[in-house]
C-alpha cells in the first residue's frame, strides 16, 4: 500500500476547483526536463479523464527526446508563440504550477502566471516553496514531481482509469529525475509505484532507450572533447566541464544535447561535486551542478550562481566571461573545501 502523502484537504480543494474548471493551463519551469515534460503531459492526459480541457505551456521548448511522449507535439511554448499563449492564460480559470516551487523559474511566463485571477495548484517536489498558489502540493521527500502526479492521481480515486500513456509520461518523469534509479532512488515505493506502472502496460526499457539513446555522431564526439578538457580539482574533490559556445557550434550541439553530461565525472571515484559551465548568448553562462551525499549544490548554486534546485541536483546561471565564471566557481571550491573534504560527506 502506498501511503496517502497528499493532505485530504489538499485533495478536497483541488476536487472542487475542478469541479467548475473550463479551461486549465498547465506549466513547467524554463528548460523543462523528463520530470516537467512527463508530469505536465501526464497530467493534461489525466485532466481529459475528467471531461477537462487543459493545455501545456512550457517557456521554452522541450528537448526533442522527449517528443515522443502523448501530447508532447501541442504544447505550446512561450517564446515561440506568445500571443496563443496570452490568449490561453486571459481564457484560463484554472493554471497549474508543476515542478517548480517559485514564479520565477517560469521566467517571462511569471507575470501571466502571477496577475491571472485563475485558481492556481502547484504540484513539485523543490524544496521552499514559495507562497503563489491557493493549493501548494510541495513534497520535497520524493525524488519527483511525476511520483507525486502518480500519488495525486491514486489519492483522487482514479488508479483504475490511469491508462498506458499517463504510465509512460509518468516513468520518464520519475526515471529522469533519480538518473535512471541511480539517485534519490532509495524509498521502497518508488518500487511499489513502479510495479502499478508495469501493470498499467508501459515498456520501462523501450522509455530507457527513446530518452537516453538518442546520441548523434557529433553529440558523442562532443562527449569525448569534454572529458577530455574536464578540468578536475582532487583535493576538493571536485571537476568542472566547459561547453563553449563554438564547440557547441563546431558540433552542431542540439537542444538538449548536453543533458546528463554533467553526471559523468560522478563515475569517478571519491567525486563529490560536480559542475558543467554552457556558455549562452549575450555573456549568459548556464550552470548545472551536480553532488553526492551530503554535498547542498542547492545551497551553493544560490549563493554563488543565483540559483537553486535540489541537494544533489541543482542549477543557476551567471553573467561574465568564462574566466571569470571559473573563478567563482573556485571560490566556492575553497569556501566548501572542509565539507568536501570531510570523510562524513
Ligand atoms: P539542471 O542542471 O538539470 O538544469 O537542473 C537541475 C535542477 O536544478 C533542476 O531541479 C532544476 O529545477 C534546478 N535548476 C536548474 N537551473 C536553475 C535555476 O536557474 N534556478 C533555480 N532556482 N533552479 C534551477
Ligand atoms: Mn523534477
Amino acid at each position: 500500500m502506498l501511503s496517502q502523502l497528499i493532505s485530504s484537504e489538499s485533495i478536497k480543494s483541488v476536487k472542487s476547483i475542478l469541479r467548475d474548471a473550463k479551461k486549465v493551463v498547465i506549466t513547467a519551469h524554463i528548460s523543462p526536463d523528463g520530470d516537467a515534460v512527463g508530469s505536465a503531459l501526464g497530467l493534461r492526459l489525466f485532466l481529459s479523464l475528467l471531461d477537462i480541457q487543459a493545455t501545456v505551456v512550457f517557456p521554452n521548448s522541450a528537448p526533442t527526446f522527449l517528443d515522443w511522449m502523448s501530447g508532447a507535439k501541442e504544447a505550446y511554448t512561450y517564446d515561440e508563440q506568445q500571443a496563443e499563449v496570452a490568449t490561453l492564460f486571459e481564457e484560463a480559470d484554472v493554471l497549474f504550477a508543476v515542478d517548480y516551487n517559485a514564479a520565477s523559474r517560469i521566467g517571462p511566463l511569471a507575470e501571466r502566471f502571477i496577475g491571472s485571477s485563475a485558481k492556481k495548484i502547484l504540484l513539485d517536489h523543490h524544496p521552499y516553496p514559495e507562497d503563489f498558489c491557493d493549493v501548494t502540493m510541495s513534497h520535497p521527500e520524493l525524488s519527483s514531481t511525476a511520483e507525486l502526479l502518480f500519488r495525486f492521481i491514486t489519492q483522487m480515486g482514479y488508479y483504475p482509469e490511469l491508462t498506458t500513456e499517463i504510465a509512460s509520461c509518468i516513468y520518464t518523469g520519475m526515471m529522469t529525475d533519480t538518473g535512471s534509479f541511480t539517485y534519490n532512488s532509495n524509498s521502497p515505493e518508488i518500487y511499489f509505484i513502479i510495479s502499478q506502472l508495469l501493470s498499467k502496460g508501459i515498456d520501462k526499457d523501450a522509455i530507457y532507450r527513446r530518452v537516453n539513446n538518442t546520441y548523434t555522431e557529433s553529440r558523442m564526439r562532443l562527449q569525448g572533447l569534454m572529458l577530455q578538457t574536464m578540468k578536475t580539482y582532487p583535493s576538493s574533490h571536485a571537476t568542472l566541464l566547459l561547453l563553449t559556445k563554438e564547440q557547441q557550434e563546431t558540433y552542431h550541439m542540439q537542444k538538449g544535447d548536453s543533458e546528463g553530461f554533467v553526471n559523468m565525472p560522478l563515475a569517478m571515484s571519491g567525486m563529490k561535486m560536480t559542475c558543467l559551465m554552457k556558455e549562452g548568448d549575450d555573456d549568459q553562462i548556464k550552470i548545472s551542478l551536480r553532488s553526492v551525499g551530503d554535498i547542498p549544490v542547492n545551497e551553493i548554486s544560490s549563493k554563488y550562481f543565483n540559483g537553486g534546485g535540489h541537494k544533489n541536483a541543482a542549477g543557476g546561471e551567471y553573467r561574465g566571461s568564462l574566466e571569470s565564471c571559473i573563478e567563482k566557481f573556485e571560490e566556492a571550491l575553497r569556501e566548501y573545501k572542509p565539507l568536501l573534504t570531510s570523510k562524513k560527506a
